[in-house]
């Protein structure tokens, strides 16, 4: 049987300058609302990143010691699928409440922006701590997988499947625990007898008119196991320091992933240790869809328990390699 294509998010949309807002003036103000009948005024410090029609600053809540991500996007967006994203975002991303799943504060409107207020993340991305630092110990991968598997389970347990998981969407907090953020391409799955998904575009609608092709597709309820395929990813990127079916092109990706065609690096002392538990966890993670484990599984395999488990206090920004004595 040929593996299932595995599902890839949709590139980003090709977007101009136009389409970020500009930068935010020096104080942001809040209108009323129901639970903050004054509003409020953020004070606007520094750029923290752009992302495909967003800008995110940091912001301190007046009056507070307070930091927050501020994520500004244009009001009107005038492609209906970059607003369809937003929507997408907001309604799920508010709907998150988990340990490792970046904070969503509130979303209120401003001159012609709408302000996104998270929890902000002062450490980066995985993505900037692997470019920072080449690789990632077994160790590390080790805690943050286990942060990872808490949140997918946690999503999905909510009938949310991220879609989008990768490590440049994978926040750090202060204290280095993993925060997962970026809801933009997540989907809402309908529990029934069996999970059925139903595509972002009938998120506002009613079940009552989905075609029965789009229920028939996913039939086998194993859509969520899209998100642990991205996981595998990403604990061979954090080891390796690059995806495992890195290519020229996209089609060329897709074939190699469909073919499971990956190699690990050859052990050379300037490498990182891979141990054979590690490679065998992501084998299992890579899988076709109906055999992928879930994050209860996951947890199990042990790769958690051949080696060193760090503390929070030993996870850092800088590399260590040894563990304490
Ligand atoms: P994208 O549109 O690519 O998904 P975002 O618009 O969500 O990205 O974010 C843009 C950039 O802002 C990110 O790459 C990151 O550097 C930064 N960022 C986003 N959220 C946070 C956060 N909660 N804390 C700190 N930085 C963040």
């Amino acid at each position: 049987q040929p593996a299932a294509k595995p599902k890839v998010p949709a590139a980003k949309f090709s977007q101009k300058e136009k389409d970020h807002p500009p930068p935010p003036p020096a104080e942001v103000r809040e209108p009323p609302s129901a639970d903050r009948r004054n509003g409020a005024i953020y004070q606007m410090g520094q750029c923290l990143g752009k992302g495909g029609f967003a800008i995110c600053y940091e912001g301190r809540l007046a009056g507070t010691k307070q930091n927050y991500a501020l994520k500004i996007v244009k009001s009107y967006m005038p492609q209906k699928k970059m607003e369809q994203k937003f929507q997408t975002e907001l309604q799920i991303h508010s709907k998150m409440r988990h340990a490792n799943i970046v904070q969503f504060h509130r979303a209120f409107s401003y001159e012609k922006c709408t302000y996104i207020v998270l929890e902000l993340c002062p450490n980066g991305s995985l993505m900037d701590m692997v470019k920072k630092r080449r690789y990632i110990t077994e160790p590390e991968v080790r805690f943050w997988t286990v942060q990872m598997a808490g949140a997918i389970k946690y999503m999905h347990a909510k009938g949310i499947i991220h879609r989008d998981l990768k490590m440049g969407n994978i926040f750090l907090d202060k204290d280095m625990n993993i925060k997962i953020g970026d809801f933009g391409l997540a989907a809402l799955l309908m529990s029934g007898k069996d999970m059925v998904a139903v595509r972002r575009t009938t998120l506002c609608g009613t079940p009552n008119y989905i075609a029965p092709e789009i229920l028939e597709k996913n039939k086998g309820g194993h859509d969520h196991a899209v998100d642990i395929w991205s996981l595998g990813i990403i604990i061979f990127a954090m080891l390796t320091g690059k995806p495992p079916f890195q290519s020229t092109t996209a089609d060329e990706i897709y074939r190699r992933a469909r073919e499971r065609e990956y190699d690990w690096p050859k052990l050379n002392t300037s490498e990182n240790f891979i141990s054979e538990e590690t490679k065998d966890l992501v084998a299992a993670l890579l899988q076709s869809p109906e055999k992928r484990p879930d994050p209860d599984t996951i947890v199990q395999h042990p790769f958690f328990t051949c080696g060193w488990m760090p503390d929070s206090e030993e996870i850092t920004p800088e590399l260590r390699d040894e563990a304490p004595s």
